[in-house]
């Protein structure tokens, strides 16, 4: 069940949700439907043929450009595609057939559309995080980390960051932190449960002060950004999920 030829379906298939997923980047912020009117040039707005949607494919075909217009296409699309592609191939091959490789597959989708969207909006859309938060928690019955540990994941990770947010407000009187992160983050806790959760707010906090400090220094500093940490949470989270248990194990030698 695992053979390469196996793997290859699984890419493929990654690759067509790929697509999916950059309908979801390109349209939940503008609070478009996802479903309806099929795919169009964001540009001339004419609708696109079969064979101008097919994924990464009809980007190197048509050199990343429209075919009528020659408006330069996203070169998001075909990496959301092939990053799709490799995490269903690569998750597949790990974990084979059955209940987590669901699980895991649907919360990577999750934060691929998470990561792009607080990217380039600075937004963490309710209807990728709720539902996300519900999803974890159910399949959590069926396969890791287990209902409890879903459970305490939720609480700990909106917890944690809502009392890190709460406290930030009052001491700067200003917004640091979105309700979104928090959200975010009890979704991800759903996912993966408490422990790994704490692993990805501490990636993510060391990965967005990394990234801060150089920003800074390029200019100079003195400048504040509003960097997205929902961007950084995903990439934590990708990586906690991943590498997350040999760092905890690794860690707890030391006790
Ligand atoms: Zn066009």
């Amino acid at each position: 069940m695992t053979g390469p030829a196996a793997i290859l379906v699984a890419a493929v298939f990654g690759a067509i949700v790929g697509s999916f997923l950059n309908v979801c980047i390109y349209r939940l912020p503008l609070g478009q439907s996802v479903v309806w009117p099929s795919s169009a040039c964001p540009h001339c707005k004419r609708s696109l043929a079969w064979f101008e949607n097919l994924p990464v494919v009809s980007y190197l075909v048509l050199w990343g450009r429209c075919r009528t217009c020659r408006h330069p296409i996203s070169g998001r699309y075909p990496l959301v595609e092939a990053l799709t592609a490799l995490m269903c191939a690569a998750a597949w091959w790990y974990y084979g057939p059955g209940a987590l490789v669901f699980s895991r597959l649907l919360f990577g989708c999750a934060l691929i559309v998470l990561f792009a969207i607080d990217l380039e909006h600075h937004l963490l859309p309710n209807v990728i995080t709720l539902p996300g938060m519900a999803a974890g928690f159910a399949l959590s019955f069926v396969c890791g980390p287990g209902w409890l540990d879903s459970l305490f994941g939720i609480m700990v990770g909106g917890g944690v960051l809502y009392g890190i947010a709460e406290l930030y407000y009052r001491v700067r009187h200003e917004e640091g932190l979105g309700m979104g992160d928090v959200k975010m983050l009890a979704m991800i806790g759903a996912f993966i449960g408490w422990k790994l959760t704490l692993v990805t707010l501490m990636m993510a906090s060391f990965a967005g002060s990394l990234v801060g400090v150089a920003l800074m220094v390029a200019h100079k500093g003195g400048m504040k950004y509003a960097l997205p940490f929902g961007t950084f949470l995903a990439l934590g989270a990708a990586l906690a999920a991943t590498t997350g248990q040999g760092i905890l194990d690794w860690y707890l030698r030391f006790w």
